[in-house]
């Protein structure tokens, strides 16, 4: 049986109530008790509610999981699995880590005596060098923001166990359909809720899943103790979306697949990084650990390679719109160098290839012959520009 039918479309019950075949909102603060803690289940909304309940019971059984926790956004989401660590703790993440991350671990968990190291986790080795025994987490984000970087998970699942390390898989770019990270050796799968499972780029939220009671115990604990939940509203709207996963990943894998390929040939563009083209450096593992479903996320350069350059193509896009964030039904384009690496020093990033030309693209569920005319169209922008010249000058 696939996962459509019992993981995702029929994962929830039946309302038992009102045979409400949607989940219902349950929006109230708190639930009238029979005696002082006798109750149905719930007793105030922060700690649970049955809304929430109904979504996090979904992506548990959506990543293979024992349990789900709901937080107000991806970001929320890593807060709460960090708060897992003590002073002294140690990180081993991937170099190419959300920008968001990063400036959470450097600017408020270093002055609470986390260390993180950051290395490349495509190269397994890196991992061996660093990892000791105050090691807690190997940070993982497979294909990476904007690179597309693969790391093979269960090799370095396999390098983690004997320390007793977990390895934290940010599985927001992959999504489910596409990689199962459990499966892989993973102890903790994080998402942005925001991106591919709620799809239409209408809500941010973030999930926390594990695969241990006892670890399923400290998440809960801190989901209550911090508070940063997400809303009844919301964890309905998400649902909503879920139900649409696997359609919208197949289409937007398919077309990125088209348009990557589009690019490649594109003789104003220098390069592509794509994990389903032969010619990107993880594409055996991606093929395999992916189950072929390379995402909807494409990075690209151009061969003229400026800022101005950059500009010229981002906004001469008409479905394209310029906006960051990723997943959505509607496809996205955006200059990670101006935009969501903005805050990463320029030597920092062009080490990383984020070079200045750089452009990070997400296909959305439109026809795949109209993104590749889009972009085709605003290409040729970039080519008459450079041609005659006006790049260089700041005149476009
Ligand atoms: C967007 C994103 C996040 C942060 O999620 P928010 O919902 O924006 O807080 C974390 N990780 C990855 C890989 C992301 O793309």
């Amino acid at each position: 049986m696939g996962i459509n039918t019992t993981k995702i479309i029929h994962s929830l019950p039946v309302d038992p109530l009102t045979g409400s075949i949607s989940v219902p909102i349950y929006q109230t603060a708190t639930f009238v008790q029979d005696a002082p803690g006798v109750h149905k289940g719930y007793d105030y909304a922060r700690s649970n509610n049955p809304t929430r309940a109904a979504l996090e019971s979904l992506v548990a059984t959506l990543e293979g999981g024992t349990h789900a926790y709901a937080f107000a956004t991806g970001l929320a989401a890593i807060d709460a699995v960090l708060k897992l660590l003590t002073a002294g703790d140690e990180i081993i993440a991937v170099d190419d880590i959300y920008g968001g991350a990063y400036r959470l671990f450097t600017h408020v968990y270093a002055k609470f005596g986390i260390k993180v190291h950051y290395v490349d986790t495509t190269d397994a080795e890196n991992v061996i060098e660093l990892i000791n025994e105050k090691t807690r987490f190997i940070w993982l984000e497979s294909p990476t923001n904007p690179t597309l970087k693969v790391s093979d998970i269960q090799r370095i699942a396999d390098i983690a166990k004997p320390f007793n390390a977990l390895v934290v898989v940010d599985n927001t770019f992959a999504s489910p359909v596409a990689q199962q990270p459990f499966t892989l050796g993973a102890d903790i799968i994080i998402h942005s809720g925001t991106k591919y499972l709620g799809g239409h780029s209408d809500l941010v939220a973030g999930l926390v899943v594990v695969n241990d009671n006892e670890l399923a115990e400290k998440v809960k604990f801190i989901q209550n103790a911090s508070g940063g939940i997400l809303g009844p509203n919301d964890c309905w709207l998400l649902i909503r979306g879920i139900e649409t996963l696997t359609l919208r990943v197949q289409r937007q894998c398919e077309t990125a697949q088209k348009v990557a390929e589009f690019l490649a040939e594109n003789e104003a563009v220098d390069k592509v990084y794509y994990p389903g083209l032969a010619s990107h450096k993880n594409h055996e593992i991606a093929k395999v650990q992916q189950n072929g479903l390379y995402g909807g996320v494409i990075s690209f350069t151009l061969k003229e390679d400026t800022e101005a350059a950059a500009n010229v193509l981002v906004t001469n896009t008409q479905y394209f719109k310029l906006a960051e964030s990723l997943g959505g039904v509607k496809s996205l384009i955006c200059s990670p160098p101006q935009m969501t690496h903005k805050s990463i020093p320029r030597e920092k990033r062009l080490q990383s290839g984020v070079v200045d030309s750089l452009i990070r693209i997400s296909c959305g569920i439109e026809d795949a012959e109209d993104l590749i005319d889009d972009l085709k169209t605003a290409i040729d922008q970039v080519v008459a520009a450079t041609a005659t010249n006006l790049v260089g000058q700041g005149a476009v």
